[in-house]
């Protein structure tokens, strides 16, 4: 899991390195098929429940999930989420991060820097002892001090020899007792807050996949394979 979260994490730089305003959306599912290619590994999303492609490019209201595009051309002044996973000798990576197109808004600066605070803080809760609420309520505390929205139908999940295992990790305390699992060494887990300027509801689009916040306020996602170890996390999607 290590491996694949490094190459991951690899495959996310360069997209990051491509970000640009000019460049259709499309050019970062090439860049990811690619270097699949020559890793050797195989995206994890692709035909997951039919999902289309191996990248998840979101832009601006975009949550999550939205589909790469020849006609999507990159603008100065958007944000762009890519949530991106890969299977390594079948185990599974999983991360996401919000880049900004040139001059974002103060606006969108901030939003992308108090989710991957509230994502780090989340992390930081990630240890044998804890539970799970300590993880959502980290986020959420975080998120819904700066006045932003935690999007609640996207949840993070354990990981493993599947994408998604159990438990599911909400980015905030939801009223359940399962919640309140014991989190133990050995666990990992991908955390990953959504957060929205506006409201926490989302709409799907017609392609029946990307998520947009109702409101159409902008929306960052970023995400972390997290190891819990009897040292404390481990964050495996870290280069
Ligand atoms: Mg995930």
């Amino acid at each position: 899991m290590r491996e694949a979260n490094r190459i991951g994490a690899l495959i996310l730089d360069a997209m990051g390195e491509a970000v640009a305003s000019g460049v259709p959306t499309m050019r970062f599912e090439e860049i990811a098929q690619d270097m699949c290619r020559d890793f050797k590994v195989r995206p994890a999303f692709q035909g997951y429940y039919g999902f289309p492609y191996a990248l998840c490019c979101s832009v601006n209201e975009e949550v999550v999930h939205g589909f790469p595009s020849p006609r999507r051309i990159l603008r100065e002044g958007d944000i762009v989420s890519f949530d991106f996973g890969v299977i390594f000798e079948g185990f599974f990576g999983d991360c996401a991060r919000t880049y900004g197109v040139g001059a974002i808004s103060p606006e969108a600066e901030k939003l992308m820097r108090v989710t991957r605070e509230s994502l780090m803080l989340g992390i930081e809760q990630a240890r044998a002892g804890n539970t799970l609420n300590d993880v959502s309520g980290a986020i959420q505390r975080h998120a819904e001090g700066h006045g932003y929205a935690v999007i609640r139908r996207f949840v993070g999940h354990g990981i493993g020899r599947s994408l998604h295992e159990k438990p599911e990790i909400p980015n905030f305390v939801p009223a359940l007792a399962s919640a309140a699992l014991p989190l133990k060494a050995g666990m990992v887990l991908a955390i990953e807050p959504m957060l929205a300027i506006g409201t926490h509801e989302v709409d799907i689009l017609a392609d029946n996949w990307t998520a947009v916040t109702r409101d159409r306020s902008l929306s960052a996602h970023f995400e972390h394979s997290v190891a819990i170890t009897p040292q404390g996390p481990d964050i495996l999607s870290l280069l």
